[in-house]
Parts: C-alpha cells; structure tokens; sequence
C-alpha cells in the first residue's frame, strides 16, 4: 500500500531480483518486489497465457501498436503486423545505433529467452569478470545457480532421432564437415515434457514455437524455479505494473517513487513506500536508466562517475544460410536452441544454432553469434527531453560480422552455399540492429564495490546484468544468476 515501509525493496523480477529475494526470504528477510510489467498468470481468451511465435497478437509487444519482429522479413516480405498497444510480454526498445530486446514481466528475461544456460570456460573467466573469484565461482556459485534454475542437458540420443531437431543435425554436419567445435549446451526445458509433445501425450509448447512471446508449458522460467521457491517462503510479495521512477535517501531510509500502470500503459495511480534497503535488479537497460537518471537530477548525488559506463551488447549478430535442397531443416522445429558453434579463440565467436520455427520448409540454417565485439557505450540524461541515452553506433557492429564471418564464411565455401539476405529487410545479409543480451552500465568493482554495494550510498545495490562489463562469451544468464548468488551470499552476512 502507498506510503508501507519495507526492510527490503527489489526493483524487477528477473534473474538478479529473483536470487536476491529467495536468498533474503531464506535468511528471514521480508522483501517486496516491483515489476513493472504484468503477471503472466491469467490465460486469454484462447485458453493460453502467451501467443506463439508465429502469431503475435496484443500479448507480444510491449506497448507498441506494430509488432517489431526480430527477423523482420521472409522472401521479400515484411512481417510486421499492427496490433494493440498493451503492457506485452517483449519490449523491442530503440536506442540510437540498437534495438534492446527484453522481457517484461514477473520473470523478467526468463518469459522470453530460449533458456540455453551456459556456463563459460573456467578459464575464459577472468576476462569477463575479473575483480571475482573464480576458483568460488567454479566450486560454489555456478553450481547453485545451475540447481537453482533447473538447469539440464538434452538426451542425445533422443535428439538424434526426433524431426524436431533436424535443424539442429544440419548445423553440426556443418560444422563438423569445417572443422569446428560443435557443442551441446544446457538448458532449462524440461526435457520429458519435450519427448511427450512430440509423441503427442501433452499440449505442444516448444515443438510447436512457442518461445520469444512466451512458452505456455516446459520451460522452467524464473516463475516456476526463483520465484516460486521465494512466495514459498511467504516472505515475499511481487506487485505487477508497477514501475519504479525514483529512489531518494530520507531519514536514513529510502523513499521509492512507483507507477501504477494499467494494460494500455496509463499511469493509474503514483505511490511512495519506503525501505531501508533497495536492490537494482531491472536489468542491465533498466537500472542504468533509473541509475543514470537518479545520479543526473541529484536524487543520488553521491552515486560516482562510473554510472551509466561500460555497457555492451554481448556481441550479438545474427545471420542465415541458405542450405542445398538435400539440406532440409525440417518444417518442426523445437524453440529450444541445444547446441553451438565454438570459435571463440580462434575467431572471436561462438554460434548458437538457432531455431527458425516457422512452420515450413525454409531450407535456411539460422545463428545467433556472441561474439567478442570490444566496443563499449554509455548511458548519459538528456535533461530536454527527460530520458537516458544511449551512444552506441550501428557501425559498432562491424566486428560482431567480421568475427561471425570466421565461422559462416568457411561453412559456406566448404558447403558451397550463400548467406540468407531476405531475413532481416531486402538483400540484408546480418541481423547487426539489435541485441537479445544487454550487459553493463554499473559495472562490478567500478560503480558498485566488489559485491554490488552502489559507491557513494550505503544500502543501495545492484545485483543484475547492469554488473557485468558488457560481455560474457556466451549466453549470459547463468553468469548474472551466478554473480548474483556470490553476491547476496556476502550481503546477508555482513549488512543484514
Ligand atoms: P531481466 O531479466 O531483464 O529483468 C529485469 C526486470 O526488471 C524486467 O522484468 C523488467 O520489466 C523489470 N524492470 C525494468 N525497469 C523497471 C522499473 N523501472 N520498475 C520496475 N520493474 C522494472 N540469455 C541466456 O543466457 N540464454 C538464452 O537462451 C537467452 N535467450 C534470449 C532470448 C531473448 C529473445 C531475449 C530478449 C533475451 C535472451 N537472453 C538469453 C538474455 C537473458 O534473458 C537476459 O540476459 C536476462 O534476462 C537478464 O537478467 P537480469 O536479471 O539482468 O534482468
């Protein structure tokens, strides 16, 4: 209720805000958590939660009225379709130069992402983080964070015989046939519940699509993992549609600006609550905006001058192959990426191999590439216009494809196949507009102390994407989730 006080207050409910609340409600901490998007708990009038891939409606996008598809064409054709604005479930979020993909909702990230958990090689670990313990990491922390979001790995023998992951075969009989590391990677799709979709005992949910608007059955997203253990608890309350503007000291606590939204985005309602404690966990994008915006208006004077720096877009660049007749990808294809191409040290990049559910033979093989991309942007306040900057260029994109090319450019002369250059606009060979993976803008040991202790304001933290240095060299969520178990590990024994 307007003007509460709580001991412990979490701005956003993915991965970071997840761990931080289970760890304090474990520890007998009462938490409340602010989501600005929705619930995701009431079906529609379809009898579903969340639209499938292939038709988005007014759950998919938030609050835009066209839908902004990251694969924006298809044989000449664009695929955007208008629809209602609504609080959907995937914001496209346009900076100068990049679109950010994220999720909104209870959850965070986990609604929408294809849920490949990978944890780095150990000893590309100091590259990324390297103010942090690795031997902990490694021993400790990586471990819980993989128990805790259900992490596991695909039967392949299973996977070796089922349509559904046709795609996934040509992929490696690609890479293979050039020499590359081909590699199974994690994930956190219930396995089982896969094997009986596709032997038709259970409603479909990967094998049918569903993934970037949400996946009605299988995946174990935050809601089911982190979050459901934490309500557990019944020490943690979650209010949906409430967007944090502002958190300001007062009398050695903190007041917290919130808007109530209604599904059209309306501002319904403006309440303050108090707290004594407030965790930053609204994602690299999110907390870098507030940050920044706090710091600028002198709402949190004393934050330092490294707010706002060193955000990257984990390299991200997407392209598709155009395969032989004889190298058909299936007209099923599971949402769930399993595998990757690792050229990391040789060429800077590593490959997830994508799905591309559409429902038809499109004979294309489709990637995601992480790549070591060594550029990095700032987030800064326009005071006229009243909002966070961001200063990245598209231009910075040039060695996310120089680095792909060391993969996809040998696979194609070695298969004799061409790039795709009708998935993203016309003759448009590389997916160079946006990132799936925003990372940094409050770096660890840099705006915050080694553990995500903001500089310059006792009882403030970050524990999201915002701390890592804006690459991971792969996917990144077990690493946030990994960082933010350390973390709050060392926050609850020595401030609580
Ligand atoms: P988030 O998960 O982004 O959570 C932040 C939350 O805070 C959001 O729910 C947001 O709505 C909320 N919020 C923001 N601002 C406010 C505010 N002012 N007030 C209240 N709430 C607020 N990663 C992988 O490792 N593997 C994958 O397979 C993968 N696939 C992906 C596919 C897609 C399409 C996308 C978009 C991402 C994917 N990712 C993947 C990335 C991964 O989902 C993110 O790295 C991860 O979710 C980031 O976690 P986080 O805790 O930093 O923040």
């Amino acid at each position: 209720p307007p003007g509460a006080h709580v001991p412990v207050l979490v701005i956003g409910t993915g991965y970071g805000g997840s761990v931080a609340a289970l760890r304090l409600a474990q520890a007998g901490v009462d938490v409340h958590m602010l989501e600005m998007g929705m619930a995701w708990d009431t079906p529609g009038s379809d009898g579903k939660i969340f639209a499938n891939t292939t038709t988005p409606d007014h759950r998919s996008y938030w609050l835009r009225t066209k839908t902004k598809q990251p694969l924006s064409n298809f044989l000449g054709f664009p695929l955007d379709k208008d629809v209602p604005k609504y609080t959907g479930i995937l914001d496209a979020e346009e900076f100068s130069g990049i679109t950010v993909y994220q999720g909104r909702g209870v959850g965070g990230g986990s609604l929408v992402n294809g849920g490949m958990a990978v944890t780095p090689l150990r000893e590309r670990f100091s590259a990324i983080l390297p103010s942090v313990n690795a031997a902990e990491m490694y021993s400790t922390y990586y471990p819980r964070a993989n128990a805790g979001l259900g992490v596991t790995e695909v039967d392949q023998a299973w996977w070796n015989s089922v349509d559904c992951y046709q795609y996934a075969r040509v992929g490696r009989k690609h890479a293979q046939r050039s020499n590359f590391s081909f590699v199974f990677v994690p994930n956190v799709y219930d396995w089982d519940y896969m094997k009986k979709e596709v032997a038709g005992t259970v409603p479909k949910s990967a094998v049918a699509g569903e993934i970037l608007y949400g996946n009605n059955a299988g995946k174990k997203s935050l809601q089911k993992t982190y979050l459901a253990q934490a309500k557990a608890t019944g020490r943690v309350a979650i209010s949906a549609l409430h967007r944090v503007t502002s958190v300001t000291p007062a009398n050695g606590r903190y007041t917290v600006v919130v808007e109530q939204l209604d599904t059209s985005g309306t501002v319904t309602a403006t309440k303050t609550v108090t707290a004594n404690k407030v965790f930053f966990a609204a994602g690299s994008v999110g907390t870098s905006k507030l940050l920044t915006r706090l710091k600028a208006t002198g709402a949190l004077p004393g934050l330092n001058n490294e707010i706002g720096k060193g955000w990257g877009d984990n390299g991200n660049v997407m392209c598709g192959r155009a395969n032989h007749l004889w190298d058909a990808t299936g007209t099923v294809q599971a949402s769930i990426p399993t595998a990757g191409i690792d050229n990391w040290d040789a060429g800077g990049a590593f490959a997830e191999v994508a799905p591309l559910p559409t429902g038809i033979e499109t004979w294309a093989s489709f990637y995601l590439s992480i790549t070591k991309n060594p550029n990095r942007a700032q987030f800064t306040w326009n005071s006229t216009a009243n909002r966070a900057e961001l200063n990245w260029q598209a231009a910075w994109k040039q060695p996310s494809i120089d680095m792909a090319k060391t993969i996809f450019d040998k696979i194609n002369a070695k298969e004799g196949t061409i790039y795709r250059t009708d998935l993203f606009g016309v003759y448009k060979i590389w997916g160079d507009h946006l990132t799936y993976h925003p990372l940094g803008g409050a770096i660890l040991n840099k705006a915050t102390d080694n553990y995500g202790r903001l500089h310059g304001c006792s009882n403030l933290y970050v524990i999201d994407g915002a701390l890592i240095p804006g690459n991971t060299s792969v996917n990144p969520f077990v690493t946030i989730t990994a960082l933010a178990e350390r973390n709050i590990d060392t926050i609850i024994r020595t401030d609580f």
